[in-house]
């Protein structure tokens, strides 16, 4: 079975590498938003977007007329970004005519300098111990040594967080068919006090070391809004925030990727809500609290490591009430605040802690598929 699977590295580029980095990264995002601005005036002219290659083809004339010399980045990064931007389109489009699951797309949005400094390259990407080898910018050191894998590298996305850069492959790679693990069926009820809780009665705690770095990403944030705009200070305390920005990220990541792995590896079915609902509460304090847990990152990796693993994932239809049915017997309570953490039954008399039982009720939604 060949699947997709991507690899990260930190980069450790020269001064030049660094900045036809920067150059590459700095035209990637100018033809993504000149191309932004120009399907913004069709649409506003009842016009239909434009396909991926009209976008190229207008780039191109666009180009030759502006900035010949752009070429010498690679053609690649403007024309992957274009493709970025179809793709935003498509996702756009399908998820307002209720074709596409999960959360709703917003129409795309510019590329910032700063936020979106990133560029993808395809061709002749190697991959040494220590190093990349990109098109056009040639061996690139990474500062920790590469994985050993064998496989066909299908692009490279090269991005900077703060001050760093880091390329992130994305490989076919051949795996040994997957085998169905017989660890059993096991319901996911997402939260916020516990990151999860399975059907199974075991509680996930929100990583600790996440919930630190959100912390000091918070005063941080706090005390850079205080400073001058333009000022010195505000530069260095952008580049701090940036940084625990990244901090934060990767804590999350790491905690997202040791869960799903351990229960895909463990479980042969597992199901989860479709987390739109939750997404819907639209409570502020409620809404920043969901935006960090980062759920919908979590819900891509039970899904492709699923795949890898032989561990199918059902998700609940939207309209399933895990937490107001009764996973006693099944009787369905009208109204169930969201402050009530214990669910009590009416009918049957059954006493349980809220979040298990919409665990346990998805796990039996997975006997009834
Ligand atoms: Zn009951």
């Amino acid at each position: 079975m060949t699947v997709q699977q991507a690899f990260r590295y930190e980069l450790a580029p020269t001064r030049r590498q660094a900045n036809l980095l920067a150059r590459a990264a700095g035209t990637a995002r100018f033809a993504f938003n000149w191309a932004l601005n120009l399907a913004r005036a069709l649409i506003g002219k009842g016009l239909p977007v434009p396909s991926a290659a009209e976008l190229h083809r207008a780039w191109n004339v666009y180009k030759r007329e502006n900035a010949p010399w752009w070429d010498e980045v690679s053609k690649c990064a403007p024309q992957e970004a274009l493709r970025d931007l179809h793709r935003a389109f498509e996702n756009f489009f399908a998820s307002r005519q209720g074709k596409r699951a999960g959360p709703r797309v917003g129409f795309p949005r510019f590329r910032k300098k700063g936020r979106d400094d990133r560029f993808r390259l395809t061709g002749a990407i190697r991959v040494g111990r220590r190093a990349v080898k990109l098109p056009r910018i040639g061996w690139v050191r990474t500062k920790e040594e590469t994985t050993k894998f064998r496989g066909r590298v299908l692009s490279a996305t090269v991005r900077r967080e703060a001050d760093r850069w880091y390329v992130s492959l994305a490989v076919e790679v051949e795996r040994p068919d997957a085998r169905p693990a017989n660890g059993g069926v096991v319901g996911v009820d997402l939260g916020l006090k516990a990151f999860a809780v399975l059907s199974d009665g075991m509680i996930v705690a929100p990583a600790k070391a996440l919930g630190r770095a959100l912390r000091a990403l918070r005063h941080r944030s706090k005390a850079h809004s205080r400073k001058q705009r333009g000022s010195k200070r505000r530069r260095k305390s952008a580049l701090a925030l940036a940084r625990l920005h990244r901090r934060v990220r990767n804590r999350r990541q790491d905690f997202h990727h040791q869960l799903s792995t351990r229960l895909t590896k463990t479980k042969s079915v597992i199901v989860i809500e479709d987390l739109a609902v939750k997404n819907m509460v639209r409570n502020r304090h409620l809404s920043r609290a969901v935006s960090d847990a980062g759920w919908g990152e979590f819900r891509r990796m039970l899904e492709y490591k699923g795949k890898w693993y032989g561990c199918r994932i059902v998700v609940a239809n939207r309209f399933y009430p895990s937490s107001k049915t009764c996973s006693g017997c099944g009787a369905v309570k009208t109204e169930l605040p969201l402050s009530e953490r214990v669910f009590t039954c009416e009918t049957c008399g059954l006493v349980i802690d809220r979040d298990l039982n919409a665990a346990i009720n998805l796990e039996h939604l997975a006997q009834a598929v």
